[in-house]
């Protein structure tokens, strides 16, 4: 039996190498990424694999964008259920599928590959698995709110501005440090709200200066307020809004999940706002492609509960 190793390259799907050929349960699903090496998939999949009595396991691939349709390919020749893909492949996945459902046409992104009968299909739980995160979280839908997303221009900023403008809220105001490309992504959302809302979509999805005035002039019309940038990550980062512009009222969503408590949840919550981080989007994403590969309930509780034991593992790694 050979030793499972915890990411795999290309060079091991290729039906001769041994590393893959022997391990049991058979690796039968993957996340594909560059970087991957930090991905916590494998720990959320595989309890979930073993709870069910399903004989496959999740593995992590490096897998470089130039290798994409040949590590895709290995993967369809060795019966794999399917794959997710994560920075900077989902652009790449979503040109490499047979089929692309709408949604995942929408985001722009596929996360979630499905084989089938040697055709490649092409889906993204990441938008979903945000809404159910603010519903577990808040206990309120996206429509009935209004929104500011920071960050709306990154990848996981677009997923989550696409599939909140598609909830139709009440506003939607995107802010990003490059201001042209929160400017982009709202020219882009607008017929999709015109479509949607009532009122123009011009009073109702605006693009916001990212600086004291320019947030603090939005901020007593916003609900939710969702950090989809990478800042938060590291205990030095700056603050993502001053602590004096947050008020009680705010539901505060911070993507980032590691570590658990970042400035901004510890800033909202000592206003008396409700905070949560972005380990039930992981959760919620990663539920949705379970679903989509075995169309059968994920086991949440059984995943979450890995989840969170994973991730103090690996913060207790880091410190
Ligand atoms: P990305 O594509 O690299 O986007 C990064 C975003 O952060 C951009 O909007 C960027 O602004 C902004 N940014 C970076 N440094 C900044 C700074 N110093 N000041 C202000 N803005 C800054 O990354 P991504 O894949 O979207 O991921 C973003 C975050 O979401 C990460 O923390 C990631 O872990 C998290 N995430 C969480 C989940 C989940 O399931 N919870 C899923 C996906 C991602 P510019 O456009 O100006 O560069």
């Amino acid at each position: 039996m050979t030793e499972e190793k915890d990411t795999y390259t290309l060079d091991d799907l290729i039906p001769e190498a041994t590393t893959l050929n022997d391990i049991s349960p058979p690796a039968r699903l993957s996340v594909f990424g560059d970087p991957v090496n930090h991905s916590l998939s494998p720990q959320l999949h595989n309890p979930a694999l073993q709870a069910l009595g399903i004989d496959a396991r999740y593995i992590r691939v490096h897998v470089a964008e130039h290798d994409f349709p040949e590590a895709l390919r290995l993967i369809k020749e060795r019966g794999f259920v399917g794959t997710n893909c994560t920075i900077p492949l989902k652009f790449a996945a979503l040109e490499a599928c047979d089929h692309v459902d709408q949604l995942a046409l929408k985001l722009g992104a596929v996360n979630t590959i499905s084989l089938e009968e040697g055709r490649v299909f092409g889906s993204n739980s990441d938008g979903p698995g945000f809404l159910r995160a603010i519903r577990e979280a808040f206990a309120i839908d996206a429509h009935d709110l209004r929104i500011m997303i920071l960050g709306a221009g990154g990848g996981a900023g677009r997923a989550v501005t696409v599939q909140c403008a598609l909830e139709a809220p009440e506003r939607l105001v995107l802010v990003n440090r490059t201001r042209e490309k929160a400017e982009s992504l709202r020219a882009e959302i607008a017929p999709m709200l015109e479509d949607e809302m009532i009122h123009a979509a011009s009073s109702r999805v605006k693009v916001a200066e990212w600086s004291d005035e320019g947030l603090e002039s939005e901020l007593g019309n916003i609900d939710l307020i969702v950090n989809a940038t990478s800042l938060g990550m590291k205990r030095s980062d700056p603050a993502l809004i001053p602590a004096h512009l947050l008020q009680p009222h705010h539901l505060v969503y911070d993507m980032v999940y590691s570590p658990r408590k970042t400035r901004l949840i510890i800033d909202a919550e000592s206003t008396g706002a409700r905070a949560a981080n972005g380990l039930s989007m992981l959760l919620h994403q990663g539920a949705i492609s379970f679903e989509t590969w075995f169309n059968r309930e994920a086991p949440l509780e059984t995943m979450r509960s890995c989840l969170k034991a994973a991730l103090g593992a690996q913060e207790n790694s880091l410190t």
